[in-house]
């Protein structure tokens, strides 16, 4: 052996290594001069230190990190050449083998004329490879390489052992360094808030990013919890089950509302995570938060744009589908009804292939405008697609109303309208389905209303059509009569009959009733039993009651200026709406105007009427009855007033309903109720008058139960005025205060 080292040197110089290694901060400033001190005492020709790395599959490649040139076997400034290889793909897994085992390989000429090409220009003659363990892995290799045949003492051998444990841990430590760097720049560089607190949940570090995002700084969160953040918006249940999770699974993540130092309320997604100490007990807990505003922000967005038609802003069909499912399963809960508008435009194709799609888009535009402006803000309204849109309308309580919408959105549609500089008529076809009447889902109440809206196009376009089940069509005709009832009380169209009233013997005309027809033009004279209940439902009733009145008082007029002298009319109030003050201003003025004494005009108020608990109802009828106009209750019997009722108010006469006269000699009850009335009225002190006389045998009854007054097809029925004249010239009714002849 050529050279011997001395035992007492090579320990001093792995003192030195030994306290190197220990000392350095950073390893790599350490490596080279390790390694000269090394082949210097070893006296060998050159040293270097490869490190492992795995590939993350069975591959580990070795990395030069650090070598040494014995100066008098090469020139200075000489490498190896080879800064890293691969034991496999350089054939030489065996040294993996044997390294990993902990073995120290020993490699002479023979074997390294073969095994290690790159270092044959070197003219190295033996080689020797100390492992790197750590425990049972092997981390890299220490090489002696040297020019000369060189055989290793047992002392050699265990002080390189040594040296390789030296670097081996200085390796290690070099890792944790770096790890710890690492962590560090993750902690500081990170774009997430990082918040770490301690086993009871008080704060012990931040990264700069929570503050960025919270606006609190490390000092003022440090020794406080997270609670700092609360914004108040989760129930405590929300952090019970928060923490129960983090018990149970060490782990907890979710979107979380907190508040910033400014007091910003915003969103956050939240993982939290456990560390546990060597005992397993909770040692930290690591909150990893973003701020997901944006993110929540251009969702909604995505959502909108998903949900929304694009060209009107409308709800799209989807958005539309997903609210009628819900709005039906709360109509089905509540029982309420829900009225679906399919709207389609008539001529769309027209305008858009005429005069262009952005004509076309601006007309959508325009009518999704109007369409919104008949909305109330539990309505829907949204569009299908193409020129189709939807309106679902919540909680209809009269069916009616749908007729009326349809008829404000066909209003609103239907006028000129400039669009894009050109002019155009917009009209619409409307179909209408009801739920439940006509559907019992989404799908087929929006089918039914498409089924509708055919019809209305079919009918002639720009007019609602209602999905055929005998409710609608009832709504329809309401509606239509409604609708013509308006416009011929507008146009005064309709005509009162009057119907004598006479005294009890048929000798003296006492008075007449005016009762009101409809002459219409189609259906021909209608009766009060078809149009009433409509006038009184859709606020005509006022209306109604004035052009009854002034007829009559014109009537009165003519009359006497024709010599022929009605000695008093009575006109029916129906309503509680009509008996008010302004309706009093109306009676009092017209008679002045008209100079009619008001003893000649009678109001025939409806026995239900004055059920009503009505206070200034008294004080009303006391302002007409103080003029001279004379009360009576009409169909008297049948409602329930009381006898106290009618003694508070101030009334001239009842009128026994004609289904109590009609009983007359057929049902005993009857008769047994006529009686009554007639008494009452008696102890009252009222006159009594019996409508819908028809037979003698009733009229007898009548006369010997003391009635004063009758009226009845018996004596004469309703007739238009010119014919009343006649009538009364042929029968040569004896008047009021005239002695019979
Ligand atoms: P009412 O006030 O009880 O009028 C009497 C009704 O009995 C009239 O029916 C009259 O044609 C009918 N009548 C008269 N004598 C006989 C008879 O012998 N036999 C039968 N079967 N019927 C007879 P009309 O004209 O159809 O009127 C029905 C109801 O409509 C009236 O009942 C009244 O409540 C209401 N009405 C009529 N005109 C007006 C009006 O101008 N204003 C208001 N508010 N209601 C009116
Ligand atoms: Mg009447
Ligand atoms: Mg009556």
């Amino acid at each position: 052996m050529e050279t011997k080292v001395e035992r007492s040197e090579m320990l001093a110089v792995m003192a030195g290594i030994a306290a190197d290694c220990l000392s350095c901060d950073d390893f790599s400033q350490i490596i080279d001069p390790v390694l000269a001190s090394l082949g210097e005492v070893a006296g060998i020709s050159h040293t270097s230190l490869f490190v492992h790395e795995h590939d993350g599959h069975e591959n580990f490649r070795a990395l030069l990190r650090g070598e040494w040139f014995n100066g008098a076997h090469f020139q200075d400034g000489a490498t190896l050449g080879l800064t890293s290889f691969d034991y496999i793909h350089d054939e030489v897994s065996h040294w993996l083998t044997a390294l990993r085992d902990g073995e120290i390989l020993h490699l002479d000429k023979g074997q390294l004329d073969i095994e290690l090409l790159p270092l044959q220009p070197l003219g190295v003659q033996a080689l020797l490879l100390v492992p790197l363990m750590h425990g049972s892995h092997c981390k890299g290799f220490l090489a002696f390489a040297h020019r000369e045949p060189l055989d290793w003492s047992e002392i050699e051998l265990d002080l390189m052992k040594m040296a390789a444990e030296l670097f081996c841990s200085a390796l290690g430590n070099e890792q944790r360094m770096l790890d710890h760097q690492l962590a560090t720049a993750v902690f500081e560089k990170a774009s997430e808030g990082i918040m770490i607190t301690d086993d009871r949940g008080k704060i012990v570090s931040v990264n700069p990013a929570f503050t960025n995002i919270t606006g609190f700084g490390l000092r003022e969160c440090l020794g406080r919890t997270p609670a700092l953040l609360k914004s108040g918006r989760h129930d405590d249940e929300f952090y019970q089950r928060m923490w129960q999770q983090l018990q149970e699974t060490g782990a907890w993540q979710g979107e979380v509302w907190n508040r910033r130092k400014n007091g910003e309320l915003y969103p956050e997604w939240l993982s939290i995570s456990v560390l546990l100490d060597a005992q397993g007990n909770p040692h930290r807990y690591i909150g990893i938060l973003s701020d997901i505003t944006s993110l929540k922000r251009a969702h909604a967005q995505v959502e909108h744009l998903a949900m929304h038609d694009p060209l009107t802003g409308l709800p799209n069909r989807r958005m539309f589908m997903e609210n009628l499912e819900q709005l039906i399963a709360h109509a089905r809960r509540n029982g309420n009804l829900l009225g679906l508008m399919f709207i389609d435009l008539d001529g769309f194709k027209l305008v858009n292939d005429s005069l262009g799609h952005h004509v076309g888009d601006r007309l959508l535009q325009t009518v999704a405008q109007s369409l919104k402006s008949q909305l109330r803000t539990e309505d829907l309204l949204a569009r299908m697609g193409g020129d189709e849109f939807v309106l679902l309308i919540n909680g209809v309580d009269n069916p009616d109303h749908l007729a009326k919408i349809a008829n404000k959105v066909l209003h609103a549609l239907q006028h000129q309208d400039t669009v894009a500089g050109s002019r155009m008529e917009i009209g619409a076809s409307i179909g209408i389905a009801l739920f439940p009447e006509d559907a019992k889902d989404g799908d087929e109440l929006i089918r039914n209303a498409d089924m509708a809206m055919y019809r209305a196009k079919e009918n002639g376009k720009n007019q609602y059509h209602f999905y055929e089940s005998k409710l609608s069509e009832e709504v329809v005709r309401r509606y239509v009569l409604e609708r013509e009832l308006r416009s011929a009380l507008e146009e005064e169209q309709l005509e009162v009959y009057y119907q004598p009233q006479l005294n009890i013997d048929g000798s003296a005309l006492v008075g007449v009733e005016a009762l009101v027809r409809w002459p219409h033009p189609e259906k021909g004279l209608l009766p009060p039993s078809e149009f009433l209940p409509v006038a009184m439902s859709s606020g005509l009733a006022y209306p109604l009651f004035k052009t009854v009145f002034l007829q009559a008082c014109r009537f009165i007029k003519l009359m006497d200026s024709r010599d022929i002298f009605i000695p008093k009319v009575a006109v029916n109030i129906a309503g509680v709406e009509l008996i008010t003050n302004g309706c009093c201003d109306l009676i009092i003025e017209s008679l002045r105007s008209f100079e009619i004494d008001p003893q000649r005009i009678e109001f025939e108020v409806t026995e239900t009427l004055l059920m009503h608990s009505l206070d200034d109802l008294a004080e009303v009828l006391e302002r007409l009855r103080d003029v001279g106009i004379q009360i009576s209750i009409d169909d008297f019997g049948t409602g329930y007033s009381s006898l106290s009722r009618l003694r508070e108010l101030p009334i001239d006469m009842l009128k026994i309903d004609k289904s109590f006269v009609q009983g007359i000699a057929q049902e005993s009850s009857d008769e047994a109720i006529v009686r009554a009335i007639i008494s009452m009225a008696n102890s009252l002190q009222l006159k009594v008058i019996a409508e819908g006389i028809e037979t003698h045998g009733q009229l007898d009854f009548l006369r010997d139960e003391g009635c004063d007054l009758i009226q009845g097809f018996l004596y004469a029925e309703p007739m238009q005025g010119g014919r009343l004249a006649e009538h009364i010239e042929e029968a040569r009714y004896r008047l009021k205060g005239e002695e019979p002849e």
